[in-house]
């Protein structure tokens, strides 16, 4: 019997996997640009991190972990999303005796033990950033900038990032109050997972995806219009700076997040393309986060990007630019060429083209049916004769053109070449 993937992982094969390369390379890039450092964490945590943080009810802790004992006989979890690790790291490391706010970043998978569908995985991978330290309205215009700046880079134009109060934990039992008071008369007529999650999380009715369910909440009364007066300024203020930043923002009144942590800003970013099930991008602040696992009182805010629905919608400029970039094939013939073939493609490399070797010993005719099926843009070709003269050809696939170049200026030659097809 052939060994098949695991249900809900997938192989990123090439060329694909250079998409997400190039993804990670710009988070790195504009992340860090911003500040963020990125922080390497566990994949395996204690699954009381997770029940602490992302909270026992919610759909996560209660029905999506990987959750399992080890031979001692502990509790580990396949962290299902990383800001419960960063809350962790940075309470067991001391991380608040650092310069504040402290920013970070991360990117790896996660795991979450859900129905398949799709843009959803049972290992999939998130790229996120983490601002710790910083309270003011400010901070989440920041963290929202660079998330912003990330997507304008990569040449989305269409996304639309939604936001909502949430308000402090102290304004929810009001707002629960209410919204059950509204809900009450159509109750029975709530789902299977509403009829539970009344007692044991009734925020989470709102984040419900059943059709019947969502005509329900629609009628009822935001959050945002029983928050109070400091958290109602405190969004506003965002807003206002997003504003001055040009950054376009929706009030979503009935968006709430799927994990408990989350208080007042909360947000996601939408594609037309995928839906409003389907979001690249959430996050929110998470004032109480660090000091509920035990650490200081200390604020964040932060956001976690679905890498595998990102790559999914990428703009087709930046599939391109990834995608097209020019190989160069080398193509040495006969064995006393071999040794010759391999550092001049090292010279390539160092010249910073993509330029393998053919070393199975093809001959010109099956080597030049090769470098096409690679999709090269041009061919090297050292033959006996052209050795002995310190000389290569260099073929045009593209044009069909070729010239004898000397040895040492074959890089500079084919780096003028492609750059000059690419502009
Ligand atoms: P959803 O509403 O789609 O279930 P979520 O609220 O559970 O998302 P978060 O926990 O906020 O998602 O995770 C942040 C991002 O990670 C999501 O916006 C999404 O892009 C991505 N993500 C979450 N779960 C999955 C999954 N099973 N497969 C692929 N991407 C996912
Ligand atoms: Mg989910």
């Amino acid at each position: 019997m052939l060994i098949r993937k695991v249900k809900g992982t997938r192989d990123i094969l090439p060329p694909e996997s250079r998409l997400w390369a190039e993804v990670e390379a710009l988070a790195y890039r504009i992340f860090g640009g911003f500040g963020y450092e990125e922080i390497r964490l566990p994949v395996l945590e204690p699954t009381e991190l997770f029940v602490r943080s992302v909270g026992e009810d919610t759909d996560i802790v209660s029905k999506e972990m990987y959750t399992f004992a080890d031979r001692k006989g502990r509790s580990l979890t396949l962290r299902p999303e990383g800001t419960a690790g960063v809350a962790r790291a940075f309470i067991e490391n001391g991380l608040g005796q650092r310069p504040q706010p402290l920013r970070l970043s991360y990117l790896g998978p996660m795991f979450r033990y859900e129905k398949m569908q799709r843009g959803r995985y049972r290992q999939f991978a998130q790229i996120g950033i983490e601002l710790l330290g910083a309270a003011t309205p400010q901070a989440d215009v920041e963290v929202l900038l660079a998330l912003h700046t990330f997507l304008a880079e990569l040449g989305f134009e269409d996304l639309v990032i939604v936001l909502n109060n949430l308000g402090d934990p102290e304004d929810r039992p009001r707002f629960i109050d209410g919204l059950k008071r509204e809900l009450a008369p159509h109750r029975e007529q709530l789902c299977g997972d509403c009829q539970r999650r009344w007692d044991a999380n009734p925020l989470r009715i709102l984040d419900c995806k059943v059709p019947r369910c969502r005509e329900l909440v629609t009628g009822t009364t935001p959050v945002a219009e029983v928050v109070s007066d400091e958290a109602r300024t405190h969004v506003e203020a965002v807003e206002a700076g997003l504003a001055a930043l040009k950054i376009p923002v929706r009030r979503a009144p009935r968006l709430v997040r799927g994990l408990d942590y989350y208080l007042r800003t909360v947000f996601e970013v939408v594609s037309p393309e995928l839906g409003e099930d389907i979001v690249i991008c959430g996050g929110g602040r998470y004032d109480r986060l660090v000091s509920d696992l035990g650490g200081a009182q200390v604020p964040g805010i932060g956001f976690a990007i679905g890498e595998d629905r990102l790559v999914e919608v990428l703009p087709e400029i930046f599939r391109r630019r990834v995608l097209d970039r020019p190989v160069v094939a080398v193509l040495p013939l006969g064995a006393g060429a071999a040794a010759p073939g391999l550092a001049l493609s090292r010279d390539l490399v160092a010249e910073g083209l993509t330029a393998p070797a053919e070393v199975t010993g093809r001959s010109l005719k099956a080597g030049l049916k090769w470098a096409s099926k690679i999709g090269a843009r041009a061919v090297v070709i050292l033959g006996e004769r052209e050795l002995t003269e310190g000389k290569a050809i260099v073929r045009d696939l593209d044009r069909g053109e070729q010239e004898t170049v000397a040895l040492d200026e074959v890089p500079s030659y084919l780096s003028r070449l492609l750059n000059r097809r690419n502009t």
